[in-house]
């Protein structure tokens, strides 16, 4: 049978860490099987509807790669994938069950069932509905009905018994038949609830797993008895733990945690948060900790899910950015920093792809650059101090030395380029007598006007070029005479 998983996101706006999660599960299950992973959208709770809520969800799958087979934008054969478009489905199915005596028609007003909840005691929860109309016979049913009395259909539980059902990651879950309230299938304005939306859904999309959140599970025996009264197989669930900020508290995006595209402006990589997020509740057999999608495919199994909520830890996420940035093929790099060193540096004759190489094993997320290059555009005030390095044996003496060693050499410099400043900055070393660092760290301090910086003397004097790296000497030498 093919392996057939679906995500089904309400559009809210933005993409939470935890349903990221939920549709990366899903496309593994069914891309590691084979099968097919679909996108339906649930928008029946028009109270929720956000302009542009969409193609959030589209805009984030398609950056991560999680790639749909079917869904509302590339079709397929078991459409509408938007719930709303599916309104009219519903009814007949709730009849069906009408007709099997699964469920049935309930004419209650809104007072007589607001009068029950007070009889049920003050502060109680109004848990169960007193089958009122479950004795109805069939002629005052079709009195009612025929009168245009408000309806809605409600799903006939078992009073007794168990419910017993198998969740991949939970075990074995079971409850009470008494404890399950005849719960509404179609409300009065002809609407399903989603509860029964996403059993008549899942079936005819031919859903084979159904993975999401584990607040999900207190319903699941009532949609299996749903499948069960329709004669229909029920799905694999697969169940979730929520994804933590800490120990007590879930991340949740109302309290102003992180979504996905709130990670990609703090600078994160789509690829590397799909890494981390795979590891937020799954555990590979061995110990590896860097996956590609494609490796993901091929290692993932529903056995390394664990019912144990995990924790978001940034820190972690923000190591394993910078990893992907460091592995990452040059141009690829270069096209992602590329918009935010030109933001950071206006200087337009500089070389941004040599400032970009030399930030690549720096920065752990895009959002870095900035601080790590704004010495580039104009040199920050500094002080003499920063020529004092013990490590580097300089003192503001030895800086001022070599500065005034180096000035005309760099200035007759036939090429301006990175190997003929080093080779000849190496043979003054030479000529000097004295320690490299004694003559690099008072060039690289010169140029930056900062403790550190990504590339050293070579490096900068090559991007600067050579009037803005002599005059940023010159200043150096003033600053040390004083
Ligand atoms: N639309 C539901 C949500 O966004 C999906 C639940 C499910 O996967 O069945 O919470």
């Amino acid at each position: 049978m093919e392996i057939r998983t679906r995500f089904a996101p309400s559009p809210t706006g933005y993409m939470h860490i935890g349903n990221l999660r939920t549709a990366l599960y899903e496309y593994l299950i069914a891309k590691a099987n084979g099968g097919k992973f679909i996108l339906r959208i649930e928008d029946t709770d028009q109270e929720r509807y956000v302009e542009g809520a969409v193609d959030v969800i589209y805009n984030t799958l398609k950056i991560t790669g999680l790639i749909h087979d079917e869904g509302p934008d590339v079709g397929g054969d078991y459409g509408p994938y938007v719930q709303s478009e599916r309104r009219g489905m519903y009814m007949q199915y709730a009849q069906e069950l009408v007709k099997k005596g699964e469920a049935y028609y309930c004419f209650c007003t809104k007072e007589r069932l607001d009068g029950l909840k007070e009889k049920n005691g003050e502060g109680d929860a109004f848990s169960h509905y007193d089958r009122h109309c479950l004795s109805l016979s069939q002629d005052e049913i079709n009195n009612n009905l025929k009168s245009g009395m408000p309806y809605v259909i409600r799903q006939k539980m078992p009073t007794e018994g168990k419910t017993t059902f198998e969740d991949a990651v939970y075990g074995t879950i079971s409850v009470d038949n008494s404890e399950l309230d005849d719960q509404i299938l179609i409300k009065s304005d002809g609407m399903p609830t989603y509860n029964f939306a996403n059993v008549v859904d899942d079936h005819l999309m031919k859903i084979t797993h159904v993975v999401r959140g584990s607040e999900y599970l207190s319903s699941t025996p009532k949609y299996n008895l749903l499948y069960d009264a329709f004669g229909w197989d029920a799905p694999t669930y697969v169940h979730l733990p929520p994804v933590m900020k800490d120990a007590h508290h879930k991340l949740s995006k109302r309290n102003g945690d992180a979504s996905f595209q709130d990670l990609i402006e703090k600078g994160y990589i789509s690829d590397a948060i799909i890494n981390y997020i795979a590891l937020l509740g799954w555990s590979p057999s061995d110990n590896t900790e860097i996956f590609t999608l494609e490796e993901l495919k091929k290692s993932f199994s529903i056995s390394g899910l664990s019912k144990s909520p995990s924790i978001f830890d940034i820190q972690k996420l923000t190591w394993m950015n910078g990893e992907y940035i460091k592995a990452m093929e040059f141009e690829k790099y270069f096209s992602l920093v590329e918009p935010k060193l030109k933001e950071a540096v206006k200087n337009k004759s500089l070389d941004l792809r040599k400032i970009a190489a030399l930030l690549q094993k720096r920065l752990e997320t895009l959002n870095d650059v900035s601080a790590l290059v704004d010495f580039f555009d104009e040199l920050p005030e500094y002080t003499t101090e920063l020529y004092v390095h013990k490590k580097m044996k300089t003192t503001e003496e030895i800086a001022l030395s070599s500065l005034k060693a180096c000035l005309p050499v760099l200035e007759n410099l036939s090429d301006w380029e990175e190997t003929a400043i080093h080779d000849s900055m190496m043979a003054l070393v030479g000529e000097l007598g004295i320690k490299n660092g004694q003559l690099l760290w008072p060039i690289r301090t010169a140029l930056s006007g900062k403790p550190s910086s990504p590339g050293g003397a070579f490096e900068l004097a090559d991007i600067l070029g050579r009037e803005e790296t002599i005059k940023r000497i010159e200043k150096g030498i003033e600053l040390l005479s004083k």
